[in-house]
């Protein structure tokens, strides 16, 4: 099937829609952002688009190999105007208008309805290159217009723009509200990489300018297992940048229920240890409540660490053992746990929790599934007669992709 996008820096995509109404094979327009349409072909006209846009009246600013298939109608590599057969998608605009105005391999608009501004950024932890750490960045995003947050601890799909080898660049992150209810903030481990080598979410989201333009399409709200005033004594587990989704459901079960709260946090070092003053602020605000124990993987034999009251660090890996003389009294009828890391620490911490009884027994029972985060009224589709009988293509929900 052949597309055809059109992007009008200077007119309305109605009015342009229109002026291709006409053109030979057209069997469905989509409109996604507003200054754009996308025109599909029954047929591949045997024009490159060059003459595509030249037939109505406008000039071709970009043409394309390939659509990105998720629904709103960007494009892929660009190939050049004057070039037929394989160029699929055909960014026309006004003639006359700068084709440079129009970012070169971008049909996707400066700012579509789930890109999230960047706000802020703080470095939580620095890379470090003599002991091969990554960099931790917290990064805060304005919610998109509109865009409304669930109530209960959160997960976003980010999405990175396309590039060369990579597309569908989708990962999840935790991610948890501001106090101005406006904005959201993600906690992220900046990995190395990226295109064409690897998926490079987070290297692109560790180097976005402030003011630059996140994809969000999705969010989605973790489940609590069963209503907060009725928890008993609750174990965390968190695994390096995994501690960021730890400090919202800390605080909403120190507030809301009269549970214990364990923190088991496992790091590198203690310079790896994240949101150690937030985690204070707590222990002094719920005295007795809260427990928290630092585990440090690689910390030096002789390396000292000041704790306060309810805070240990332990040179030591966790394990079941560790684990045992923590929490090893605790009822497992009433005991919930959350554990958050990579898969295999994820397997390995709940076998722990298995032998010592808890198996199961967790404080979040799912999520509420993945949603738009925000879902934009469909654009209005400018009155153009069709031509051709081919079917119109469904659309796709929205970026998905493992993550
Ligand atoms: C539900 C959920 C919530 C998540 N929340 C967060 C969060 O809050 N903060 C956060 O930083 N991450 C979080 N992640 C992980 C995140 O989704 C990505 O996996 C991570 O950012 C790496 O993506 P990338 O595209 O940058 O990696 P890529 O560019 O694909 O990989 C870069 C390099 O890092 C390695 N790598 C990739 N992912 C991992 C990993 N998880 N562990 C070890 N090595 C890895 C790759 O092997 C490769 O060498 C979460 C994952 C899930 C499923």
């Amino acid at each position: 099937m052949w597309r055809l996008l059109l992007v009008a820096p200077l007119a309305r995509s109605a009015s342009l829609c229109d002026k291709l109404a006409g053109a030979p094979g057209l069997s469905e327009i989509c409109a996604a952002p507003a200054e754009a349409c996308v025109a599909a072909f029954g047929g591949r006209p045997r024009a490159s688009c060059d003459d595509v846009c030249g037939a109505a009246g406008l000039a071709c600013h970009g043409a394309f190999d390939d659509l990105n298939d998720d629904g709103r109608c960007p494009a892929g590599e660009p190939v050049g105007c004057g070039r037929a057969l394989f160029s699929k998608v055909c960014q026309c605009g006004v003639p006359g208008a700068a084709a440079a105005a129009i970012p070169a391999a971008a049909a996707k608009p400066a700012w579509s309805p789930t890109d999230c501004e960047l706000l802020s950024r703080e470095i939580l932890a620095p890379a470090d290159a003599a002991t091969g750490a990554l960099a931790v960045h917290r990064l805060r995003f304005a919610f998109p217009a509109n865009g409304s947050w669930p109530a209960a601890p959160a997960h976003v799909k980010a999405r990175a723009p396309d590039a060369p080898g990579q597309r569908m660049r989708v990962r999840a992150y935790s991610a948890r509200v501001c106090d101005d209810g406006a904005s959201f903030n993600v906690t992220v481990k900046i990995y190395p990489g990226g295109p064409p080598a690897t998926r490079g979410t987070s290297a692109f989201m560790g180097a976005l300018p402030l003011g630059g333009a996140l994809d969000v399409p999705q969010v989605r709200s973790l489940r609590w297992a069963r209503p907060l005033a009725e928890l008993g004594n609750v174990g965390i587990i968190a695994f390096g940048v995994g501690v960021a989704e730890a400090v919202e459901a800390v605080e909403d079960v120190l507030a809301a229920s009269a549970a214990v709260v364990c923190l088991f946090a496992a790091y590198r070092d203690a310079s790896q240890i994240l949101y150690r003053d937030r985690f204070r602020a707590l222990l002094a605000a719920h005295p007795g409540r809260l427990r928290i124990r630092y585990y440090l993987s690689r910390a030096a034999a002789d390396a000292e660490d000041v704790c306060v009251d309810g805070e240990e660090t332990v040179p030591r890996r966790l394990d079941a053992r560790r684990l045992r003389s923590e929490i090893g009294s605790w009822d497992p009828a009433s005991s919930r746990f959350l554990v958050i890391g990579t898969g295999s620490m994820e397997g390995a911490a709940w076998s722990w929790l298995g032998i010592l009884g808890f198996e199961g027994r967790r404080l979040f029972e799912g999520h509420s599934g993945w949603r738009n985060f925000r879902a934009p009224p469909a654009p209005a589709l400018p009155a153009a007669p069709r031509r051709a009988a081919a079917p119109a293509r469904p659309r796709r929900v929205a970026a998905t992709g493992s993550i």
